[in-house]
């Protein structure tokens, strides 16, 4: 089987940053470098698609010996439509696996790459990278408190998310409503009765949100430069 491909989502322009995350500078090169970088240097990724602004993208990868970086396609109005232009780059057969991952996530590493395939290639439908929520999670109405939720059993769902295209390519043939609410790629695969398995997240693969996100991502990537470490 050909090596599984990548699908970096970068199409978002950054509402609650102020302005589009993939390209705030990290220790002097775009958030989007990073993220591209882990995929490069992932053995299990053979391909990689973006989402975004092609000419940008391009320059960015080819500046920077990004040379897996094989097509990019254009953003749609929220993340799953993005990703469903995304899908019809990916020219590989039903098959193969692919990785959705929020070009934001730039902490991603190449060991947690490695895991959500692996998942995928023991049978399950699905993996995604999870991490226990250490806060206590209230259900609330405005500023009323509805309910508390059991910690216990609540995950924070990361990307990269893996399944083969084959089954991407049948749950995001689902009408617009559902692919617009949708929040991850995972969900629609739930919906359709498939099973997802989760794997180690790492509590480093932070989602760039607000600006306080920037300092930590800065540091992490820091502490990784200084001491070749896996933080
Ligand atoms: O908005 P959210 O934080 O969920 O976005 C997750 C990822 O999806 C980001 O990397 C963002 O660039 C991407 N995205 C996209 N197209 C959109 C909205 C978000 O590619 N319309």
């Amino acid at each position: 089987m050909p090596g599984a491909v990548a699908l970096v989502l970068a199409g978002g322009s950054g509402t609650r940053m102020g302005r589009p995350k993939q390209f705030i500078e990290l220790l002097g090169r775009p958030a989007l470098y990073h993220t591209l970088r882990a995929f490069q240097e992932a053995r299990e990724v053979e391909r990689i698609y973006a989402v975004g602004e092609e000419e940008r993208i391009r320059d960015l990868a080819s500046g920077c010996g990004i040379d897996k970086l094989c097509g990019c396609a254009r953003p749609g109005e929220s993340r799953a439509l993005s990703a469903r232009n995304g899908l019809l780059l990916c020219g590989e057969e039903d098959g193969v696996i692919c990785l959705i991952h929020d070009g934001s996530r730039c902490l991603v590493t190449p060991q947690l790459i490695g895991r959500v395939v692996r998942a995928v290639e023991e049978g399950a439908d699905g993996a995604i990278p999870a991490v226990p929520v250490p806060d206590t999670i209230k259900v609330a109405d405005g500023e009323r408190v509805l309910k508390t939720l059991d910690r216990s059993s609540l995950r924070a769902a990361q990307t990269p998310q893996a399944f083969r295209l084959g089954l991407l390519r049948r749950v995001f043939s689902a009408p617009e409503e559902v692919l617009r609410e949708a929040t991850d790629d995972a969900s629609l695969v739930e919906r359709a009765g498939g099973e997802v398995r989760l794997v180690p997240g790492e509590r480093t693969n932070i989602k760039l949100t607000s600006p306080e996100d920037l300092v930590l991502a800065e540091a992490i990537l820091a502490a990784r430069e200084r001491r070749g470490s896996r933080l």
